[in-house]
């Protein structure tokens, strides 16, 4: 069991992911990009606590769910918490959709200083990364906000060593 500070969740989602999805918003966001939606994410001392066996017995009640998405806030400042999250779930067939406002590359570079930051990425499906930018946001975009954001393929990116897009795109 891990602590999570979360901002919320919505039980199922069409917009988060592929499929009917539950997405769980943790609380705290150091990257406070112009035009962002969920401002009152940012807070690190904001929100209400929780554990991944709750948020996985919730998702767990209800079948429809064919995955876990983590938005926020920034998933990745509670990447261990969400590892053991995420692990949990995937025993349960669960995939998992990640949105972070830092970049694939930028992730990766730092697994040295961050491995909790390895132990996440190597867990996800999907990553959604970048920050939101307000000069190039549209609404023609599937599960992002703006251009400059890339829906990665993660494990094919791995094991390529390389960023591979997903087909999602
Ligand atoms: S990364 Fe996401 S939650 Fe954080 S400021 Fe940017 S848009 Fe908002």
């Amino acid at each position: 069991m891990a602590k999570l500070r979360l901002a919320g969740i919505i039980r199922e989602s069409i917009v988060d992911g592929p499929g009917i999805r539950m997405t769980v918003f943790v609380q705290g966001c150091p990257h406070h990009c112009k035009g962002c939606h969920n401002q009152q994410t940012w807070d690190f001392d904001g929100g209400y606590d929780s554990t991944s066996e709750k948020i996985l017995e919730e998702a767990k009640k209800d079948k429809l769910i064919k995955g876990l998405t983590f938005s926020g806030g920034e998933p990745f400042e509670q990447a261990a918490s969400l590892a053991i999250l995420a692990k949990e779930a995937k025993k349960e067939g669960l995939n998992i959709f990640c949105y972070t406002g830092y970049t694939y590359e930028y992730l990766v570079e730092h697994f040295d200083k961050r491995p909790e930051w390895k132990e996440l990425l190597e867990l996800c499906d999907w990553l959604v990364d970048g920050k939101f930018i307000l000069e190039e946001k549209s609404l023609m975009l599937h599960f992002r906000g703006s251009k400059n954001q890339r829906i990665i393929d993660v494990q094919k990116s791995l094991k390529e060593n390389k960023v591979v897009l997903s087909d999602l795109n």
